[in-house]
């Protein structure tokens, strides 16, 4: 709990213009409220899991969101390791809303402002399977942690970028679902992180309010006419988000705002905007952290897919793919090699990656890495063990280990398994974990060192029994 005397206090002038925008009663209701502890939630991956957690109360905006009672140690657990389940607070979960409804005709879909990803690992349980999603963080230093974090969760069908929207918007990227989850002055982490207090001026609302426009400039040229845009942010104040709606609709041609299909958000303490379509998150009112959202719909027809992309998709055959992976994978024109490396990504996947390469933009992944020829050996790589969507084509056997050889395996320890000699994926509690090599009299851990667990001396505490 943080409070004035650790030296987080609420700014004075954010409480002026929260009490004169909302009134006294609730901003007297909001200070209480952020000087409590935070929810703890998490969604589960459902591609992973179908079962809830144990204990759980489900989020009642978001049917793969629970809330717990705890806050267990989840850096210990290798379900989490896993990607069985993602961290992230209730309010955020709330975009799941307006991707019920989706057609199965949504191709592309942008995450412009991803990292650390808990809006993308949403984005990628709930968009159709066939459809792409451009995950793009423009921070250096952030984008590496949402390129792990959409690995644990099963990449696939996720291109990985690191760009400005203009450098995207460039390539001749189009898109038909855009969220920009933008960059904001942080209001609503007030209680969740108390140095955000401390972070916040006027003078950061407004400045952050030139950039959003900035950003939604250049999502609305990516946006496909009827594509949708979602925005959100963490934060209460009205220049940061009914502005920003009342600009996209004075300068575009916006069809419609979309409304999502729940028919109380009052009961569930969410409240509504002063303009209709946004939905407000109040700690004081609902079970989460500060959350403003919206999402509209662009004016004109649907496009079909591109010639370019329908000639993809009869692609030839790769010659050079080893037999191991002809006679396990499925989906034979997904598979392409770039070197030494064979990659699983669809054509229409494959055609927006060499768009945006061919633009520089720096891609860091995209689609599943399956493995790579060393030797006589094919070696499968990590990503292939965490793909949702072809994990169960890897033709190696799935070993299950208890917690200790889970843990043991997480922190690259050398573990003991029945003689064998081969590739073999460990699984915990039915999940796969990774891959070792058995050889026999020894295993070789091939974990990757950097995703072992990096807090070693929390593994002696219990371990949260979540599922
Ligand atoms: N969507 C993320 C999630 O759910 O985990 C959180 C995103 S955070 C609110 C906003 C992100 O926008 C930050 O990672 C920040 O680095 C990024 N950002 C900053 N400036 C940006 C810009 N000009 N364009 C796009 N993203 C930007």
């Amino acid at each position: 709990m943080a409070t004035e005397e650790q030296g987080y206090k609420i700014p004075e002038a954010f409480l002026e213009a929260f009490g004169s925008t909302f009134g006294q009663q609730e901003a007297d209701a909001f200070c209480r409220s952020v000087n409590q502890p935070s929810p703890v939630s998490i969604r589960v991956n459902p591609y992973k899991l179908n079962t809830p957690p144990i204990g759980g109360k489900i989020v009642p905006w978001c049917s793969l969101g629970y809330y717990l009672d705890t806050r267990p140690t989840f850096g210990i657990d290798p379900l989490w390791h896993a990607g069985a389940y993602y961290v992230q607070e209730a309010s955020s979960m709330f975009v799941s809303q307006y991707l019920s409804e989706l057609s199965d005709d949504t191709k592309i879909a942008l995450d412009l402002c991803a990292a650390p990803g808990g809006k993308s690992t949403l984005l990628r349980s709930l968009l159709p399977k066939t459809c792409v999603l451009i995950a793009n963080e423009p921070d250096r230093g952030r984008v590496s942690a949402l390129h792990e974090n959409l690995t644990r969760f099963g990449s696939d069908e996720v291109i990985v970028t690191n760009a400005y929207p203009n450098e995207l918007r460039k390539s001749g990227l189009m898109c038909d679902i855009i969220l920009v989850d933008a960059p904001c002055s942080g209001e609503g982490m007030f209680r969740k992180d108390p140095n955000s207090r401390n972070e916040w001026s006027m003078g950061s609302v407004a400045s952050c309010s030139i950039k959003q426009k900035e950003i939604l400039d250049e999502a609305w040229r990516m946006l496909h006419q009827g594509g949708i845009l979602i925005y959100s942010t963490c934060t209460y104040n009205k220049e940061e988000n009914e502005a920003q709606l009342e600009y996209l609709s004075e300068h575009y041609d916006v069809a419609k705002i979309i409304f999502p299909d729940l028919k109380t958000p009052e009961a569930m303490g969410i409240s509504k905007g002063e303009r209709d379509g946004v939905y407000r998150f109040f700690p004081h009112h609902t079970v989460g952290e500060g959350f403003t959202i919206f999402a509209l719909q662009k004016a004109g027809k649907k496009q079909k897919v591109s010639q370019e992309q329908r000639n993809r998709k009869r692609e030839t055959q790769n010659s050079q793919i080893p037999s191991i992976l002809k006679d396990s994978i499925r989906e034979q024109v997904n598979i392409t090699n770039e070197g030494d490396e064979f990659v699983y990504l669809s054509p229409q996947g494959k055609v927006i990656a060499d768009l945006l390469i061919k633009a520089r933009v720096r891609v860091l992944s995209k689609g599943i890495i399956l493995g790579s020829v060393k030797g006589k050996d094919f070696v499968p790589h990590h990503s292939w063990a965490m793909s949702n969507m072809i994990a169960d084509q890897a033709p190696y056997p799935h070993i299950e280990v208890d917690e200790d050889t889970a843990l043991a395996y997480l922190k690259r320890d050398t573990i003991n398994l029945a003689p064998h000699k081969g590739f073999e994926c460990i699984t915990y509690k039915g999940v796969p974990l990774g891959w070792v090599k058995n050889i026999g009299n020894r295993v070789n851990n091939l974990y990757p060192k950097e995703l072992v667990i990096r807090n070693r001396n929390a593994v002696s505490e219990e371990l949260p029994k979540l599922f």
